[in-house]
């Protein structure tokens, strides 16, 4: 039987740099919950309802997956549904600080959980959630960066 892992995020929105993570992350376990943070500290464009229902349009062809918010520690949602696993992408050095500590805090909480990494593909290494709403805002072009379902929805919180 293939481990169980989740993969955290704000996903404010979920981009296609998202999407390839959880692809490849997929074939290797047996169910990945993709687990959208209620940060109430966070200010973000996207409720968190609103996120988790783009991230489940987007991967409703995927067996597997389950999309769920979440609250307090991952660590704890891991344990809560038997999850050895964290998913994370890297993509510039940028990003190694934050993930690092992140990952060394987790283990420090939880040593049955270990953090995977997944290096993004070149293609996907400019992309960031917050580049996207960027662009969206001054409207620029960003089909070839999200789901449709995703560009959809950004489209029309931009022209309100
Ligand atoms: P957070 O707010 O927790 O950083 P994000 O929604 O921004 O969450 O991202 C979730 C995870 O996906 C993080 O590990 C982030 O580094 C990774 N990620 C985001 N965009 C990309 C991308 N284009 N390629 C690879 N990984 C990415």
């Amino acid at each position: 039987m293939k481990p169980i892992a989740v993969y955290p995020g704000s996903f404010d929105p979920l981009t296609n740099g998202h999407i390839d993570i959880l692809k490849r992350a997929l074939p290797f376990f047996s169910v990945l919950h993709v687990i959208v943070a209620e940060n109430a500290d966070k200010s973000t464009l996207f409720t968190v309802e609103e996120r988790v229902n783009m991230i489940k349009e987007a991967t409703n062809s995927e067996k597997n997956v389950v999309v769920t918010s979440f609250k307090g520690l991952v660590v704890d949602y891991a344990k809560k549904v038997k999850a050895s696993a964290i998913i994370r992408g890297l993509r510039a050095v940028s990003d190694f600080d934050y993930e690092f500590q992140l990952a060394t805090m987790n283990r420090r909480l939880d040593a049955d959980v270990e953090t995977i990494f997944f290096a993004t593909r070149g293609k996907y290494f400019y992309i960031s959630s917050s580049a996207i709403k960027d662009i969206a805002k001054n409207g620029g072009d960003i089909s070839s960066f999200v789901p449709s379902a995703v560009e959809l929805k950004l489209k029309e919180k931009f022209r309100k």
